[in-house]
């Protein structure tokens, strides 16, 4: 079973995923919990770069990284996650589940910025070789509200904006529009017991024993 936690910075994936993560152990069963970017080592590698750009030794300097670049660099972080990580797991029968994937490349890559969903879906889809989640829980709120919560300096990423934050999530709603079979949206301003009731109910019906 494949499970993805979607949903713009600060709404509580993280969270879930452990409550996720708790209740498929406490069945007996293997889980495992991976994150993108940066769910292998090369990943780790990609995601310094991706979030905080690269040093240039010149002291207050960080190189630009170009949109296509960007998308890239998280396409080549998937491919990576998919062939170490996931596909593995899944082949010896455990649950995976992944705080962010495709779908955050086609909110952040695509809605956010200035290229095409269908370039960026079409990148996605060749650097996993098509692999998608059974199930995807979008975790929806309004980015001023989510951002708040964030406890962390912020990255590149998160400083971009709120405009940028709510093209982020509108992209997100489009998605799980598109592809209600897969997704699953969960209002993510709710108490953190409300949100896992929703969780856990909808997993159930997903997850084969
Ligand atoms: O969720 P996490 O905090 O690990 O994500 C790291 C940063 O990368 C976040 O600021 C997120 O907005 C950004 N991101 C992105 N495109 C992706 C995945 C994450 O811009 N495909
Ligand atoms: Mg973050």
């Amino acid at each position: 079973t494949f499970i993805s936690f979607e949903g713009v910075d600060g709404v509580g994936k993280t969270t879930q995923v452990e409550r996720l993560r708790a209740y498929v152990e406490s069945q007996g069963r293997e889980c495992v919990v991976t994150r993108e970017p940066g769910g292998t080592a090369l990943g780790v590698a990609i995601r310094k770069m991706l979030l905080h750009g690269v040093d240039t030794g010149d002291e207050n300097d960080c190189a630009d990284i170009a949109p296509r670049t960007e998308a890239l660099l998280f396409a080549a972080d998937r491919a990576q996650h998919v062939a170490e990580v996931i596909l593995p797991a899944l082949q010896r029968g455990a649950v995976v589940i992944t705080d962010r994937y495709l779908d955050s490349s086609l909110a952040y890559q695509a809605g956010g910025r200035e290229l095409t969903a269908a370039e960026i879906r079409n990148l996605s889809m060749w650097a996993t070789n098509g692999l998608l989640p059974e199930r995807t829980y979008l975790l929806d709120m309004d980015p001023a509200q989510s951002h708040a919560r964030l406890q962390h300096a912020e990255d590149r990423m998160e400083a971009a904006g709120n405009d940028f934050q709510r093209r982020t999530r509108v992209t997100f709603l489009d998605l799980a529009e598109r592809e209600p079979e897969r997704f699953h949206v969960i209002d993510a301003s709710q108490s953190i017991e409300d949100v896992w009731a929703r969780i856990k109910a909808d997993f159930d019906t997903v997850s084969t024993a």
